[in-house]
C-alpha cells in the first residue's frame, strides 16, 4: 500500500495536489476538512457540533477526526492506497494514526509537506474566500488563527516523521505542475 501524509499549512495546496496524486497513483482521498464540511452540511450532530469550532479556525477535537479517519479506513478494506490531507494535525492524531494503520497491516510510506511563507498562505485564503463561501477564509483574524493552530499544534508532527525518516519537504509556492511534479519525484523514489 501507499499512504501517504499530505502536509503543510492551511493554504498551501494540499487539496489541490492530492486531487493530483490520487488520479495517478489510485488512491483515496481523505480529507478531514471535506469530511467535517460534509457532515455540516448534512446538519449531523457531529457537523453541529464541529462548525463553530471551525468557524472560528480552532481545530475540532481529536476523538471526531480520528473517529471519522478510522471509519473510512474500515469502509475501505481493498484500497491501493490513501492519502491524507489535513490529518493528522497533532501528535495525538498521528500516534492514533499509527495505531489504525498497523491494525490494517500496513503504514505510511511518507510524509510530503509543502512549504510556503504566511503572507502568501493569508493573500491565497482570502482569494479563494471570494468563492469557497468558507466563513474562516472570509476574515483574516481567523486565518492568522488558522495558522497559529498550525503553527503549535500541527508544525511539530514534521519531528514525529523525520524521527521515522519518512519527511520530504517541497517548496508550494511555483506552478501546480511543477509542484506535482516534485512530489511524484518523491514517491517514485520510495
Ligand atoms: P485548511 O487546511 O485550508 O485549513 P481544512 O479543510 O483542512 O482546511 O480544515 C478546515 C478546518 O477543519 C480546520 O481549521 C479545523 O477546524 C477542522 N479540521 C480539519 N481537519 C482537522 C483535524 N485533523 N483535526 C482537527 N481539526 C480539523
Amino acid at each position: 500500500m501507499l499512504n501517504i501524509v499530505l502536509f503543510g499549512p492551511p493554504g498551501a495546496g494540499k487539496g489541490t495536489q492530492a486531487n493530483l496524486l490520487i488520479k495517478r497513483y489510485s488512491l483515496i482521498h481523505l480529507s478531514t476538512g471535506d469530511l467535517l464540511r460534509g457532515e455540516i452540511a448534512e446538519g449531523t450532530a457531529l457537523g453541529l457540533e464541529a462548525k463553530s469550532i471551525m468557524d472560528r479556525g480552532d481545530l475540532v477535537s481529536d476523538d471526531i477526526v480520528i473517529g471519522m479517519i478510522a471509519s473510512k479506513l474500515d469502509n475501505n478494506p481493498n484500497a491501493n492506497g490513501f492519502i491524507f490531507d489535513g490529518f493528522p494535525r497533532t501528535v495525538a492524531q498521528a500516534t492514533a494514526l499509527d495505531t489504525l494503520l498497523k491494525e490494517k497491516g500496513t503504514f505510511i510510506s511518507t510524509m510530503l509537506s509543502l512549504k510556503v511563507a504566511d503572507d502568501e498562505l493569508i493573500k491565497r485564503l482570502l482569494e479563494r474566500g471570494k468563492e469557497s463561501g468558507r466563513e474562516d477564509d472570509k476574515n483574516e483574524g481567523i486565518i492568522t488563527n488558522r495558522i497559529n493552530e498550525y503553527n503549535n499544534k500541527t508544525a511539530p508532527l514534521k519531528e514525529f516523521y523525520s524521527g521515522q525518516n519518512k519527511l520530504s519537504e517541497i517548496e508550494g509556492i511555483g506552478q501546480v505542475e511543477e509542484i506535482a511534479l516534485k512530489l511524484n519525484d518523491v514517491i517514485d523514489k520510495l
